[in-house]
């Protein structure tokens, strides 16, 4: 039998050439703080996918499209790990030999992936009983020194800038620059998917330092002629936790959303400047709009985010009104859902039948099949 010349590969360049996606510090390394002497610690970050989300142009209405940027494919599983590459490169390249962060979740599992990745200790600082269980397991199984604080994220953050300050660990909350300067490529990606900037960019804010970045992005983009426009920044925090739209720090945020339970942002002011400089807006949401966009995403999308994720979606229909017709705006899905998976289970659980009998006939009548 003889191979036919279509199975038969070309050339071995078909094997040898690299052909996978190179990072996001390979990628876009012109436009971050990186020299040819910069260790790039990486696990290929970057990348993710753009999705149209067909029912929710049509909840919005008017020729709108909505696409949602599933940052939640990350390789921790959120937008944290664009940021920490590049703070965790730095830091080795200044020679660090362990780092600290304070975390509602996402950043220490982030922290504690990138760290051991770049051979360093992570040491991470959470609200006692208030991150989300897949979260936990991550910064554990990574290798993090995980502390429990009793207290909130805002708490965390102010101990470990305190301890950064006075002892040899790097700090690689959003606070560090590095962070934001990573977290842009968020936006370089958006730009190079659509060929422009969207209209609107609606974006979960908790610290504030993702909205900081995602304009950075495309203000840099946009001064190199990769767009032709600049959206709309529009911002959402969850209600029991919104200090941007009250105009104080909470001080005792609450929210089923905990990646956004922040009461006193560290990025505050530059959040503001960005709401002014791109005529945009913040809102905040309650947890049953979060709760209803999480599951309208997954059940009507096919897409888990995770409850801070849904608070873009919960933002966007709760000022669909002001979306000009026809419109493009994304929706930034900052985290899986697979992280807190206790809110899916809590949440959505009356399509659970429990209790059936193990035979075909039991199961069948419960599917809704009648006996034959
Ligand atoms: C960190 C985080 C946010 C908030 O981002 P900020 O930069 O703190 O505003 C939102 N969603 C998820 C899933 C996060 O992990």
């Amino acid at each position: 039998m003889t191979l036919s010349a279509t199975n038969t590969p070309q050339t071995t360049d078909t094997f040898t050439k690299p052909c996978q996606w190179s990072g996001l510090i390979e990628t876009y390394r012109s436009y971050l703080p990186v020299t040819a002497s910069t260790p790039v610690v990486t696990l290929l970050e970057g990348n993710t996918p753009l999705i149209p989300t067909p029912a929710l142009s049509e909840a919005v209405g008017k020729g709108v499209k909505v696409l949602v940027k599933y940052d939640g494919l990350n390789p921790t599983g959120s937008f944290k790990d664009r940021g920490m590459t590049l703070a965790i490169s730095k830091a080795k390249e200044a020679g660090a030999k362990a780092v600290i962060c304070a975390s509602t979740g996402n950043t220490s599992a982030s922290a504690a992936a990138y760290a051991t990745r770049g051979d360093m200790q992570a040491f991470v600082l959470i609200p006692d009983g208030y991150v989300a269980l897949g979260k936990l397991a991550q910064a554990l199984v990574y290798g993090a020194q995980v502390l429990a604080i009793e207290g909130n994220f805002d708490d965390c953050l102010r101990i470990v800038q305190e301890l950064a300050a006075n002892y040899p660990v790097t700090l690689v909350n959003s606070v560090n620059p590095y962070r934001l300067e990573g977290q842009k490529t968020g936006a370089f990606e958006i730009v190079d998917n659509l060929g422009n900037a969207p209209d609107w960019l609606c974006i979960p804010v908790g610290n504030a330092g993702n909205i900081t970045a995602y304009w950075m992005g495309f203000c840099q983009y946009h001064q190199h002629g990769k767009c032709d426009r600049l959206p709309r920044m529009m911002g959402f925090q969850a209600a029991g936790a919104s200090p941007l739209i009250l105009g104080e720090p909470v001080a005792h945020p609450e929210t089923i959303a905990t990646a956004i339970r922040i009461g006193n942002p560290a990025s505050w002011e530059k959040a503001v400047a960005v709401k002014d400089a791109s005529q945009g807006q913040f809102n905040s949401v309650t947890d049953e709009e979060i709760l209803a966009a999480y599951r309208l995403l997954a059940s009507k999308e096919g897409i888990f985010c995770e409850p801070a994720s849904a608070a873009s979606v919960a933002g966007l229909l709760k000022v669909k009104d002001q979306v000009p017709t026809g419109a493009t705006v994304v929706c930034v899905l900052t985290g899986n859902g697979l992280k807190d998976p206790d809110t899916a289970i809590q949440h959505c659980n009356n399509q659970l039948q429990r209790g059936i009998e193990p035979t075909t006939t039991a199961v069948a009548e419960v599917m809704g099949f009648s006996s034959t």
